[in-house]
C-alpha cells in the first residue's frame, strides 16, 4: 500500500499523534486531512471563539506539516463524503482516526466506517489520542462507567502510563490532492476582543512555561481568582493541540505536589469524557434527575439576561460573567460560582447556562462543560447535589483584596473588601451614580426557594 489517510478531527497536532504514527508506518505517504463539516454547525458546537481558534489551529498545523515536507489537507462538507473522496482521490486503503467520545463523534465514525466498508477501504479508531486513558478501559464492578470522581481517580492513577509518541520527522504527502483553502481567524466575526492564540506551535510554548514557572505553586495558588495561575491549557487540549498524555507525563516526571494536583484536575476531563461515553444522552439531560422544574417566564427570562450580561449585582458573578464575554474564558472557580448562582440561587434550568457557556467559551465541549454544569446543578456526578455556593462567602475567600471584581467589574473599582463584594451596602444615592445593579434577588431568598424546589424543607 502506498498511501493512508490521517483524518484530524479534535487532535490538531503533530506530537503524541497515534493516528499519525500509524499511517506513516503502514504506507509511505499519507494524506493528513480535516473536513470542515457544517454538520458540527448543525449541532451548535460551532461558535466564534472556537472557530477563530480552529483557524489558528489548522493553519499552524499546516504550518508544522510543511516544515516535514507535507501539507494539511482541507475539505468542507460531510465527513463520511469528503473522507471517501479524498481516499478515492489518493487510491488510499486505510483511513487513521482518533476515537470520540460524544454520541455526535461515535455516530461520524460509524457512518464513516461503513462509507469506506462499501468503498472497499478500512477505517483505523486509535484510542487514548483525545483522553489520557481510553474512555470505558477502567470500569468498576457491575457498571460500565465510574459514576463517582474520588475512586475513578484512584483506579486511573493505578493505569500505567503511556508514553508519548514523538511528532514525526517527514510527512511525505501526495501530490494532487486537491485541497479547500486553510480557514482564516480574521474571516471569523464576533470573536471574543481576548481571545487566545490557537495553535500547537503556541500550545507546546504555553505548556513548557507552565511546567517550568508555575505548576509547583499549582496545589496552593490554583483556585486564586485574579492570581490566574491556572494552566490556561484547556483550549489546546479540547482542540487537541496539546496531549493530555504528554501533559500527565511531564507533569509526573517533574513530580511534587503542585505537578500531582494539577494530574488529578486532568483527570476530572477523563472522568467526564468516560461518563459521557457510556451516558451520551447526558449532554442533554439529567444525569440524575431531580426532578426540578426549573423556573420559566418573564422574570427568568430577565434573570437570565442580567446573568448573561454581568448585571446580577452579585460583583463576583458579574466580574466572571465579563471575563467570559470578553476572553471567551472564565477561571475554574468563576465556572463554579456563576454556575451555582444560575442554578441555584437563581433556580434556572442548567441546559439554558451551558447553552450560553458553549457560545462563548473557546474551551467549549461538550463532556466538560455539560457535564460540569450538571455537577454544578445537582444533577450530575456530585455527591453533595445540593449545596449552595454563597457568592459573597467565596468572593471573600478566593478574591479576598476584591482585585478580580476590581479588574472585570470597573463600576466598582474604587471600592475595597468588604464594600466591593457586597456594593448594596452603599447609599441609594452612591448606588445610583455608579450604574452598578442591586442584586437581582437577595441570596437567604434564593436559597429557600431552592430548598423547597429540592424538597429540603
Ligand atoms: P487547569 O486548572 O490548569 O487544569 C488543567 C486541565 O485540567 C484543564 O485545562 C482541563 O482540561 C482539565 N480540568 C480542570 N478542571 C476540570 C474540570 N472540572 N472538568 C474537566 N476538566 C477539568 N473545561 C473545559 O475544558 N471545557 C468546558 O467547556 C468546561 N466547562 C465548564 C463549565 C462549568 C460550569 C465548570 C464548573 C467547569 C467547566 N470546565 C470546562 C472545567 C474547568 O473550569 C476548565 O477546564 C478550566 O477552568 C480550564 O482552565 P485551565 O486550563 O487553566 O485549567
Amino acid at each position: 500500500m502506498n498511501v493512508s489517510v490521517v483524518l484530524f478531527t479534535s487532535d490538531l497536532r503533530l506530537h503524541d499523534h497515534r493516528p499519525l504514527r500509524a499511517a506513516l508506518e503502514s504506507a509511505p505517504q499519507v494524506v493528513p486531512l480535516f473536513v470542515r463539516d457544517p454538520a458540527v454547525d448543525r449541532a451548535g458546537f460551532a461558535a466564534p471563539n472556537r472557530l477563530a481558534f480552529l483557524a489558528d489551529c489548522l493553519a499552524d498545523l499546516d504550518a508544522g506539516l510543511r516544515d516535514r515536507g507535507g501539507r494539511l489537507v482541507v475539505r468542507h462538507g460531510d465527513t463520511a463524503a469528503e473522507v471517501c473522496a479524498v481516499a478515492r482521490e489518493a487510491d488510499a486503503d486505510e483511513v487513521h482516526t482518533a476515537a470520540g467520545c460524544s454520541g455526535f463523534a461515535r455516530g461520524r465514525e460509524q457512518r464513516l466506517r461503513r462509507a469506506l466498508e462499501s468503498d472497499g477501504r478500512r477505517l483505523y479508531v486509535h484510542d487514548g489520542v483525545v483522553t489520557v486513558l481510553p474512555a470505558g478501559e477502567v470500569t468498576p464492578g457491575g457498571s460500565d462507567h465510574f459514576a463517582l470522581f474520588t475512586p475513578y481517580y484512584r483506579r486511573w492513577s493505578a493505569e500505567p502510563p503511556r508514553s508519548p509518541v514523538a511528532a514525526p520527522r517527514a510527512v511525505p504527502v501526495p501530490h494532487g490532492v486537491r485541497s479547500d483553502e486553510v480557514p482564516a481567524r480574521d474571516a471569523v466575526e464576533g470573536v471574543s476582543d481576548g481571545l487566545a492564540v490557537g495553535g500547537e506551535s503556541e500550545g507546546r510554548r504555553r505548556l513548557g512555561a507552565w511546567m517550568s514557572r508555575h505548576v509547583d505553586a499549582y496545589e496552593d495558588r490554583h483556585d486564586d481568582l485574579a492570581g490566574d495561575l491556572t494552566s490556561r491549557l484547556s483550549p489546546y487540549l479540547h482542540f487537541g493541540a496539546v496531549s493530555a498524555t504528554e501533559l500527565v507525563h511531564r507533569a509526573r516526571t517533574r513530580g511534587g505536589p503542585g505537578a500531582e494536583a494539577f494530574v488529578r484536575q486532568v483527570c476530572w476531563r477523563d472522568f467526564h469524557h468516560q461518563v459521557l461515553n457510556a451516558r451520551p444522552r447526558s449532554a442533554t439531560r439529567d444525569y440524575r434527575p431531580r426532578h426540578d422544574r426549573w423556573r420559566h417566564g418573564q422574570r427568568a427570562e430577565a434573570d437570565l439576561r442580567a446573568w448573561k450580561e454581568g448585571r446580577t449585582g452579585y460583583p463576583v458573578v458579574d466580574a466572571a460573567m465579563r471575563q467570559l464575554a470578553h476572553e471567551g474564558w472564565m477561571h475554574n472557580r468563576a465556572r463554579l460560582v456563576a454556575a451555582s448562582f444560575l442554578t441555584k440561587t437563581l433556580y434556572l434550568d442548567w441546559r439554558t447556562g451551558a447553552r450560553h457557556f458553549l457560545d462563548l467559551l473557546v474551551d467549549g465541549d461538550v463532556a466538560d462543560n455539560q457535564l460540569n454544569w450538571q455537577w454544578v446543578a445537582g444533577t450530575g456526578t456530585d455527591s453533595r447535589p445540593n449545596r449552595v455556593l454563597n457568592p459573597v462567602l467565596q468572593a471573600k475567600k478566593y478574591d479576598p483584596v476584591g482585585a478580580y471584581v476590581r479588574r472585570w467589574v470597573p463600576e466598582l473599582a474604587d471600592l475595597e473588601p468588604p464594600l466591593i463584594h457586597e456594593p448594596w451596602k452603599l447609599t441609594a444615592a452612591e448606588r445610583a451614580s455608579r450604574g452598578y445593579p442591586d442584586p437581582t434577588v437577595a441570596l437567604a431568598d434564593g436559597l429557600a426557594r431552592f430548598r423547597r424546589a429540592r424538597g429540603l424543607d
